[in-house]
């Protein structure tokens, strides 16, 4: 027998062993034009699970725009932006965007995880210090890795800790520190004002990701860093078209320079195909529309707000704030595994997060809220979580706030 491949077979069996295999499933909207509810394998399902916060990714206005773009400028962008790829619609949308952030420049790259590992790998090398959140993004942690710095790990939005390993690291050439404004799998927000703080203080960059703030957050959707008043003193502000904006792709903004660097510097940027001129239209009316329509932030905040309360006026813990991500913390893989089935069973679609998503034994369903929920429906569905929390017995073992339990792995 040809045991060439034996070593994938072991590792994917260890990983089903503990709860943690990934599957893809196809997912289909319910009825065109619908987000709220989704058809999964054939069974209708009420959406806790998308990014959608806005609603927006459905939107008749942004399909139509997309329709007349790809009939005008074709299918795809044929090349780097450096060569050929650079469309007119490009500058225009950049150009909208340092307006509407603040600063100088806007550059908009393929997709998130693209723009920060395109940041970080370019800004820092050998010899450089990266100081990050302890439960930073995925794609952040990579782009540290890719940029060959050291990589100083702080625990979660704990300043004190923060400043002792700035102090204790202070010889590297170049410092940057990293953070997500709102953490993906917890909802909170990271002490930004605390954090430009430090950034002045030592010497260092800052980076902030706005993947989940950006659209949602700031007087007209600009994000936590312009809500705060602090977005000229972040060196480096990341954000994304595929959440709250519905469409796809990403942007980093700042100074004039720093623009003009990356341009130079940022290898996914220069060694990949720009993103196709129909999906640059759809994110220039996205981006009209999260200027436009404040009831959706406001209905999404009132939504996460209400639901978060009703969570916890039953018992359950999760985390604070206002933001749309609200996690329900299970502990063991299995038990999350379970109740994620069991809501699908009843209707809903919220996924279990497990490692190494999150820091292991902090396995949850992390329910995401959008404007275009409707209250009878969310009420719907909290009936049917709580029931299953009682029969998991979730709401007994979550009885210490998820966030405290999990400083102690740190
Ligand atoms: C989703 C996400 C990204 C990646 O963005 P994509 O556009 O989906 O690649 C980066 N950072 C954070 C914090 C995210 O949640």
């Amino acid at each position: 027998m040809d045991n060439r491949y034996g070593w994938m077979e072991e590792e994917l069996t260890a990983i089903a062993a503990q709860s943690l295999e990934r599957r893809l499933r196809p997912v289909e909207p319910a009825e065109q034009h619908l987000q709220e509810w989704i058809t999964v394998e054939g069974k209708r399902l009420f959406n806790l699970s998308s990014n959608n916060y806005l609603g927006l990714a459905g939107d008749p206005r942004i399909a139509e725009s997309a329709e007349r773009a790809v009939r005008q400028w074709g299918s795809g962008a044929a090349a780097s932006r450096l060569v050929v790829g650079n469309h007119a619609l490009y500058e225009q949308l950049e150009h909208r965007l340092a307006q509407w952030k603040g600063r100088d420049q806007a550059l908009v790259f393929a997709n998130g995880y693209m723009a920060n590992v395109a940041a970080i790998s370019a800004l820092v090398g050998r010899g450089d210090a990266v100081f990050s959140d302890r439960l930073n993004h995925a794609s952040i942690v990579d782009g540290i890795v890719l940029s060959r710095a050291e990589h100083y790990r702080y625990r979660h939005s704990d300043m004190e800790h923060l400043e002792h390993l700035l102090q204790k690291h202070g010889e590297h050439r170049r410092k940057l520190i990293v953070t997500d404004a709102v953490f993906s799998m917890d909802g909170d927000a990271a002490p930004l004002s605390d954090l430009v703080h430090l950034r002045n203080r030592y010497g260092a960059m800052l980076m902030v990701d706005e993947a989940h703030s950006g659209g949602v957050r700031g007087q007209n959707g600009e994000g936590l860093c312009h809500e705060l008043g602090i977005h000229q003193q972040v060196d480096v502000i990341m954000g994304t078209f595929s959440k709250a904006f519905g469409v796809y792709g990403a942007y980093l903004c700042g100074d004039d320079i720093l623009i003009r660097y990356l341009l130079n510097k940022a290898r996914p940027l220069i060694y990949s195909t720009g993103l196709p001129p129909v999906v640059i239209a759809s994110i220039l009316q996205a981006l009209t529309i999260i200027q436009e329509e404040g009831w959706r932030r406001k209905q999404v905040k009132e939504n996460s707000l209400w639901f978060r309360g009703q969570l916890r006026q039953r018992g359950l813990v999760t985390s604070d704030g206002d933001s749309p991500i609200i996690p329900l913390t299970v502990g063991d893989n299995e038990t999350a595994m379970r109740f994620s089935r069991l809501l699908e069973e009843r209707g809903i679609s919220a996924v279990a997060i497990r490692p190494p998503t999150v820091p292991a034994g902090t396995a949850r369903i992390r329910f995401s809220m959008m404007a275009t929920h409707t209250r009878e429906e969310l009420g719907w569905a909290v009936g049917e979580i709580i029931e299953i929390a009682n029969e998991l017995g979730v709401d007994r073992c979550a009885t210490d706030d998820p966030l405290v339990e999990r400083m102690g792995h740190v």
